[in-house]
């Protein structure tokens, strides 16, 4: 088999995504690669499919020792012959894999590097015929970020003792220094590079000005219906994690706590119930997603600030693997910025390190504000330029208006000098608002210039300016922790007056509607009833097999079932994600599905005899007869669909029947198309191998012809060429 045909006959997919192919094809040639591709990229493939071309067995190291087991089971559902070795397994566990490599049952081997790195393991690779190592998660090599694993720095001996297999080490993180890291420590510097584009533009980027994260989380997830959804909230603290989890509960959500100090069996029974079950939400800190490939993760949010643009990237990167619209939501304020200043600040690493952490903070809090695209921010500091606004984030989608905030400023800031440079923000926007209280009498804050010159503006806007003028460098915070501001040299220009500045107005209620949403959520009636039915039928499967649902079917299958209603096994197989193995192991069971929902609900199955395009026989049944006839006496489509209570689709279908057997014209029944348009639908059909499937011309034209649409202008085809 071709690359090409693995990826058609044994994933389902129709074709590869950016270099996934030149990488194969490098790898099948014995070459060494570097791979960087975001998350959802489509990494694995990239070493799965020469695993399967090159003989021997490929081993694939990876960190995730927890997710193993779910990695595995996933290849085996395509029919795949994968196994795992690590410290999870018995010695009976580790015999049988020893056995089926012995007898070359294997095409990938997946090892933690402990075990790899065991003299008794590399013994054994010497006996053994090895297709390729694949290094993944490869950026756990470097001291930069926070996943060091100190046994990836002796991943060298593989390029030593085995010089003639080709190595191919993949990440999904991109800076500069922990590249050269990859490079220097695994001795890639003969491997080629592949850096795909680090843009997701299925995920919408989005920050609110934190006044009480709980309460703004919990808005933001009913106006997003995230009920049902899966989903990741980070915090900062393992007190804040507990905390919001057990609110979230409170709330009716399944929230789930994960941090490290938990007991250890604990933690990792709610990663498995985040991945076995739908809709859980995982309230963690940073020691949660490494490895996490669940496909349908609908949102992460954010209620405390991310230490760098780099984590923040990673962790709502979590979200939408599958391509389907997902959210990145955060909620940031003051607070945040004065503590994450005050921990860079009072490190206790050296100077240089210390100069690098105060360069990410200033990133990220550059990136939070903002006024322009944020993909624009969050790309460039990867290297990357996207020319266009993106048009799916919040400061593009409600764009923020700016005010001259340089008398604010002023106020601000000499309000800061007037009480001795030692105070926390709330006391002062307590003095800018003439607020007499017990300690500000005590310290006789009352009386100075400051006192209650800010009434202009309310307590939340005067947070506002602080953060901003924090975030910008003109306030510093004091190094003990007390939260006690104080001028920077910077600032002097501003209180002088010297030079104006302009603030971001930050929007406390949203207005416009975010996010684009997967069809599927906006499915209802019996096409809603149906997607519960299959989504049931899918949960049910993978209980049974004790695996996650989305290695039986993803959510854009499924969604597909419903939109395409396929009747036959080759109608199924086109699907996008249904290879052979899929096919033949759940094909007819959510055909049988499909047909039981239609016959109950009436929506009655038009028969079709139909496998191939060349056979084709259109057989109108008698329910279709009635719809055509209807239509040629005048009915229109919608009167017909009230008429006769069925539904659109299966109207539609009699339509097509119709068009198919030359009782109807296509431009009758779908009479807003022109001529262009349908000679382009056409063309796109007829330069596919085969014209059942539907979704690559779906997809080609994104999405604007509906599937009705498709059939119908196909239908027309298959009347001409027969
Ligand atoms: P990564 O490891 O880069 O995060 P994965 O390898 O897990 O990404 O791939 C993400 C998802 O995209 C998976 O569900 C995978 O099956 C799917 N995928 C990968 N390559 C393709 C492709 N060429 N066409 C369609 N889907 C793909
Ligand atoms: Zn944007």
């Amino acid at each position: 088999m071709s690359p090409a045909e693995i990826l058609h006959q044994i994933f389902g997919y129709q074709k590869f995504r950016g270099e996934q192919e030149q990488i194969i094809q490098h790898i099948l040639a014995g070459g060494d690669a570097l791979v960087l591709m975001p998350t959802g990229g489509g990494k694995s493939l990239c070493y799965q499919i020469p695993a399967m071309l090159r003989s021997g067995v490929a081993v694939v190291v990876s960190p995730l020792i927890a997710l193993m087991h779910d990695q595995v089971i996933a290849l085996q559902q395509y029919g795949i012959k994968a196994a795992y070795l690590n410290s999870t397994l018995n010695y009976d566990q580790v015999r049988i894999i020893s056995n089926q490599l012995r007898q070359k049952e294997l095409d990938l081997l997946y090892v933690s590097p402990e075990k790899l790195l065991t003299p008794r393991f590399l013994d054994f690779l010497d006996q053994t015929e090895i297709a390729l190592f694949a290094i993944d998660e490869v950026h756990c090599v470097s001291q930069w970020g926070h996943d060091f694993r100190p046994e990836y720095t002796q991943l060298t001996v593989l390029h030593q003792r085995f010089p003639t297999i080709p190595r191919i080490a993949v990440t999904a993180t991109a800076d500069e220094p922990t590249k050269r890291d990859i490079i220097t420590h695994l001795g890639l510097d003969n491997a080629k590079i592949f850096t795909a584009s680090f843009d997701r533009p299925n995920i919408c980027y989005r920050i609110v000005q934190k006044q009480n994260a709980k309460t703004q989380l919990l808005e933001f997830l009913q106006a997003e219906k995230h009920h049902n959804d899966a989903g990741i909230v980070y915090c900062l603290s393992r007190k804040r994690v507990d905390e919001t989890a057990k609110w979230l509960t409170q709330q009716g959500w399944q929230a789930l706590p994960y941090h490290a100090g938990m007991d250890n069996k604990l933690r990792e029974q709610h990663q498995m119930r985040f991945l076995r079950e739908e809709g859980v939400i995982i309230v963690a800190t940073v020691a949660f997603g490494m490895g996490i490939d669940k496909p349908n993760v609908r949102f992460v949010a954010h209620i405390d600030l991310p230490k760098s643009l780099e984590a923040y990237y990673q962790e709502t990167g979590r979200a939408g693997r599958d391509g389907l619209p997902a959210n990145a939501w955060m909620a940031y304020g003051l607070q945040d910025v004065v503590m994450l200043k005050h921990m860079v600040d009072s490190s206790e690493a050296d100077e240089q390190h210390k100069r690098i952490e105060q360069h990410k903070l200033k990133a990220i809090l550059g990136y939070c504000e903002i006024t322009t695209c944020r993909r624009q921010v969050l790309l460039n500091y990867f290297g990357e330029n996207l020319v266009n606004i993106c048009g799916n984030c919040d400061t593009c989608i409600e764009p923020v208006a700016t005010w001259d905030g340089t008398e604010a400023s002023q106020k601000a800031l000499s309000c800061i000098y007037r009480t001795e440079q030692r105070f926390g923000v709330q006391y002062l926007i307590d003095v800018l608002l003439g607020k007499t209280n017990d300690r500000i009498k005590k310290f006789r804050h009352n009386k100075v210039s400051t006192f209650g010159i800010g009434k202009e503006l309310s307590s939340n806007q005067w947070h506002s300016v602080f953060r901003q003028l924090v975030a910008r460098g003109f306030i510093a915070v004091d190094v003990e922790g007390y939260g006690g501001l104080r001028l920077t040299e910077s600032s002097r220009p501003i209180l002088r007056g010297e030079t104006p500045i302009f603030l971001r107005k930050d929007i406390s209620k949203r207005s416009k509607v975010y996010g684009r949403t997967s069809q599927w959520r906006s499915f209802s009636g019996n096409d809603k009833i149906l997607w519960d039915t299959l989504a049931n039928k899918r949960l049910g499967l993978a209980n049974s097999q004790n695996v996650p649902p989305y290695v039986i079917f993803h959510d854009s299958t499924l969604e597909d079932i419903v939109l395409q209603q396929p009747q036959t096994l080759a109608e199924f197989a086109n699907l996008s994600g249904v290879g052979a193995k899929k096919l033949e192991h759940y094909g007819q069971i959510f055909i049988d599905l499909l047909n039981e929902h239609t016959t109950k609900y009436g929506n009655q199955v038009i028969e079709k005899p139909i496998n191939s395009t060349i056979d084709r026989v259109a057989v109108v049944s008698e329910s279709a007869e009635v719809t055509i006839g209807l239509f040629n006496q005048g009915s229109s489509i919608e009167d017909i669909i009230i008429e006769r209570n069925l539904k659109s689709t299966t109207i539609y279908g009699h339509l097509v029947l119709g068009i198919e057997a030359g009782q109807l014209e296509l431009q009758q029944v779908i009479t807003n198309l022109k001529e262009p348009e349908i000679n382009e639908i056409e063309d796109q059909f007829l330069s596919q191998e085969s014209m059942d499937a539907l979704k690559p011309v779906f997809d080609y034209f994104d999405g604007i012809y509906n599937y009705d649409i498709l059939r119908c202008v196909r239908a027309s085809i298959l009347y001409r060429i027969k």
